[in-house]
């Protein structure tokens, strides 16, 4: 009996709540999942922790084959460079565990959903007979932009970062700089850029493509997609919108110190910096940011990690810094000027549950996908300060299409630091002035509004899902 959804996600909390978030929306639909992961190297316990807050979900690791031609682990680390930094290479050394354990369940299995990053296991199961599914974790307007990427790059045939400040216009999304594209893409010859090329081009080989959105949120990318805009010339497979799927935070056992203290604050009062999982300044921009939000005279919350040895200001490479030297990093004196008034959280903090507090009343952030739904989720707007990745496409929806968000100026790659005064300035804007309170109030609860109607029975949310369910039920009599 065909009844198992097997669930392939790629590495980083980033890529496996959500995949873990949408193996729980099936559940609740009646359907059987197993979600297959490989552990990252560099932070093995992101899936212990996911399995025991998850115990209604089977969990299945892949034990990780070294690359063709290594000796030993060691051999393979040097020949292999570690994720994320080449996640797509790293995560296709899972195909053969991947087709040994759905070769052992196959009677079972209804269909496999897959990471972008795992884009690679469509050769697993389209050798199984499994129909495959592709689950976007990012955007639906980015999902746009990445459809349409290896016709643009031909198009343009020079690497975007030569080419200037000329907008670019993709279907489905507002016209952008070539600055705003990930790091990777600005060089045609990137190796990574080369491999998100061949991965985007292999989307339309899915069965259908499940994003975490809401239609209203992303209408005019959606209707791009649907309509064939982003792909020319072959059809664009099925999109399902069935989000915004956040975590589900974790409750009042062992609860952070950090939502106590939020539980002495004003309502709407206390502005949140978190840069994601992976987002990290060097000491001169943690300098900068705690002299802004000192002259802001905000209440805030704010997580601190180490800076990174090479001083990049963020990036993807490691997970795992070491605990911050607060002391040693922020000005002399500003924890005792602001204590009361401000918190500083070392490394980590519950995220969801502090954006769902009441005391909590803006957001600034990094732009990940899953920050950005969380935090409309929560009706708090959003301050954008993108890092790496996909993030600055992301910004650039947020502020100009969704508008339920503003930009903190200044990040730009070229330039050293965000100064003090830019964030001051946006911090108060935000928090004080009549727009930044209607950002605040009515278009954060619109947004908020929109996101629970879609989920609801009747919803775009909640149908796309049931058409998802009827597209399984198609496939698995095939
Ligand atoms: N997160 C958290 N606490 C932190 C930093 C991050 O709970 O201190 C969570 C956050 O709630 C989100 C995820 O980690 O669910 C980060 O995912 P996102 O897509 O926003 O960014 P990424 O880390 O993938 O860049």
């Amino acid at each position: 009996m065909r009844d198992t959804v097997v669930l392939h996600p790629g590495l980083g909390v980033g890529h496996l709540a959500p995949m873990v978030e949408l193996a729980r929306l099936f559940l609740r639909r009646g359907l059987a999942v197993t979600v297959v992961v490989v552990e990252p190297p560099d932070a093995p316990s992101e899936v212990a922790r996911a399995a025991a807050a998850n115990p209604s979900i089977s969990f299945h690791v892949l034990p990780l084959p070294a690359p063709p031609g290594a000796v030993s682990p060691a051999a393979a680390e040097q020949e292999d460079p570690p994720p994320p930094r080449n996640p797509f290479a790293f995560l296709r050394r899972a195909n053969a565990p991947l087709r040994d354990y759905l070769r052992s369940v196959l009677p079972t299995v209804r269909a496999l959903v897959l990471d972008i990053f795992c884009i690679d296991a469509l050769d697993v199961a389209a050798g199984l007979g499994v129909p495959a599914y592709l689950f976007y974790t990012s955007s639906a307007s980015t999902l746009a932009v990445s459809l349409h990427m290896p016709h643009m790059q031909a198009e343009v045939d020079a690497s975007f970062g030569d080419i200037g400040d000329a907008l670019l216009c993709f279907p489905g999304v507002p016209p952008f700089r070539p600055k705003e594209l990930p790091e990777n893409a600005l060089d045609r010859d990137n190796e990574v850029y080369r491999k998100f090329l061949h991965a985007f081009g292999r989307i339309p080989e899915s069965r259908g493509i499940l994003v975490n959105t809401f239609e209203w949120l992303e209408a005019r990318a959606v209707a791009a997609l649907r309509d064939g805009a982003c792909v020319p010339g072959r059809p664009t497979p099925p999109v399902y919108c069935v989000g915004p799927l956040v975590s589900g935070g974790g409750g009042e056992v062992n609860r952070h110190a950090c939502l106590q203290w939020l539980d002495e604050q004003p309502e709407n009062s206390v502005v949140f910096l978190c840069f994601g999982s992976m987002g990290s300044f060097p000491k001169k921009q943690l300098e900068a940011i705690a002299i802004g939000l000192e002259m802001s005279g905000q209440r805030f919350l704010w997580v601190v990690r180490s800076p990174r040895r090479d001083g990049a200001s963020s990036s993807a490479g490691d997970h795992q810094l070491p605990e911050p030297d607060l002391d040693e990093l922020l000005p002399v004196g500003f924890l005792a000027r602001t204590e009361g008034r401000g918190l500083v959280v070392k490394s980590w903090a519950p995220q969801a549950d502090v954006l769902r507090h009441r005391a909590t009343g803006a957001f600034v952030t990094h732009c990940g996908w899953n920050s950005t739904l969380e935090g409309i989720t929560a009706a708090v707007p959003l301050l954008c300060w993108p890092l790496y990745a996909e993030q600055r496409l992301n910004k650039v929806f947020i502020v100009e299409a969704a508008r339920v968000g503003v930009e903190m100026a200044g990040y730009d790659r070229d330039r050293e630091v965000v100064a003090a005064e830019e964030v001051e300035s946006k911090v108060r804007w935000l928090m004080e002035s009549e727009e930044g309170r209607a950002l605040r109030g009515r278009r954060a609860a619109l947004a908020k509004e929109k996101a629970l109607e879609a989920l609801q029975q009747g919803g775009t949310s909640y149908n796309a899902l049931l058409e998802f369910v009827r597209d399984l039920d198609r496939g698995a009599s095939l």
